[in-house]
């Protein structure tokens, strides 16, 4: 239903949006995750035809939005960064301006204008003056005005930002009740906020689309940085011969404790952290070998973030000796569509 293809969005000499493609599907709520300055914002911009490219198409349900703009805007409502809200206006006044502009009239707008509001739970504040509601409300304000003209897209601009706890949770709601009935796009540099709301990432990094898949998948990217720690009474040999009797083992390494014991870290390959736990549990059991300690990590989105964004290479490639181990599946300036697809068939 959107085809973005190949989009480059430069100013001057600086690449803010670098050849992104990929597509949405109908009935979907798709996440778009990013660092500030990832190029999020300017994509949502062009998507939504408030500003041109450098190259490339995006396509609405076939509509080219540089070519047939009126037509491809009609299938969409956006809820920009800024909330362009009259703060002297009332969200009712305000909502009847929005619906004109966008060629609702008469009976059908007065019907629209009180769906949305009741969508949105407008209906206590539709009457007080914009400037003198809250974050929280205004923002509602925001998603209202997105709603008319009934679009089936909706596009959302870091949507929950600069709202409280509470504020945050209602606007969550919202947007997974808007899922229900329309595409819902948005943009969020909280990975929990994405990976509570959407059925689709796509993570962009320096205006380059690093990775788009289901929030799980994401983690089963990184099943590889999987681990398991342990401190055990054993001598290395012994430690050894239970370590390799377990195939999900990668690799480990193993460190002398000053009392003595051992302290073991282990890299999974593949499968659940808890079953080499329990392995490891009565192998040593078995040898009637203390565990003093048994840990496991799983890796989360948050780690598929760090890895994927360059953000996270400095932190992720460095170890608590301060040399760099880089794998050799990390993306670079030049192979990250490359490695992307190497991720991708790994799985
Ligand atoms: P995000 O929304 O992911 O935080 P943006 O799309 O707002 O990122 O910005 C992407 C990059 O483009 C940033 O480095 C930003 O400074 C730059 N940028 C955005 N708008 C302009 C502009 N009008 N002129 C120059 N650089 C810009
Ligand atoms: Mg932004």
């Amino acid at each position: 239903m959107i085809r973005v293809e190949h989009l480059t969005k430069r100013y001057g000499d600086f690449t803010a949006v670098n050849d992104l493609s990929f597509e949405i599907e109908e009935g979907h709520v798709y996440g778009f995750l990013g660092p500030n300055g990832a190029g999020k914002s300017t994509t949502m911009n062009i998507m939504t035809g408030c500003l041109s490219a450098s190259e490339g198409h995006v396509r609405i349900e076939g509509y080219d939005i540089f070519e047939e703009p009126d037509r491809a805007k009609k299938r969409m409502g956006y809820l920009p960064e800024q909330p362009p809200l009259y703060m002297n206006e009332t969200p009712l006044e305000y909502l009847k301006f929005v619906g004109e502009a966008k060629g609702v009239k008469g009976r059908e707008l007065h019907r629209q204008i009180e769906s949305v509001i009741s969508q949105t739970r407008l209906e206590d504040v539709k009457d007080r003056l914009i400037s003198n509601l809250s974050k929280g409300y205004r923002q509602r304000v925001g998603i209202a005005q997105a709603l008319l003209g009934n679009p089936g897209v909706i596009i959302l601009d870091e949507p929950t930002v600069g709202l409280d706890p509470i504020q945050i949770i209602e606007i969550r709601d919202l947007i997974k009740q808007l899922g229900q009935e329309h595409t819902v796009i948005l943009s969020s540099h909280i990975l929990s906020e994405v990976q509570t709301i959407c059925e689709k990432v796509l993570i962009i990094d320096k205006g380059k689309l690093v990775a788009f898949d289901k929030p799980e998948n994401l983690e089963k990217l990184l099943m590889a940085s999987n681990a398991v720690s342990f401190i055990a009474e054993a001598e290395n040999d012994e430690i050894k011969e239970v370590l390799e009797e377990i195939e999900a083992v990668a690799d480990w390494q193993m460190k002398k404790q000053e009392n003595g014991s051992v302290r073991v870290d282990v890299k999974i390959e593949s499968g659940e952290a808890s079953d080499v736990c329990r392995h490891i549990f009565f192998a040593f059991a078995k040898r009637e070998k203390a565990l003093l300690e048994l840990t496991s990590k799983k890796a989360n989105l948050e780690d598929v973030f760090l890895e994927l964004t360059e953000s996270g290479v400095d932190k992720a490639s460095v170890d608590k000796d301060g040399k760099t181990d880089k794998p050799d599946t990390e993306p670079t300036e030049n192979n990250d569509v490359e490695w992307m697809e190497r991720q991708v068939d790994n799985r």
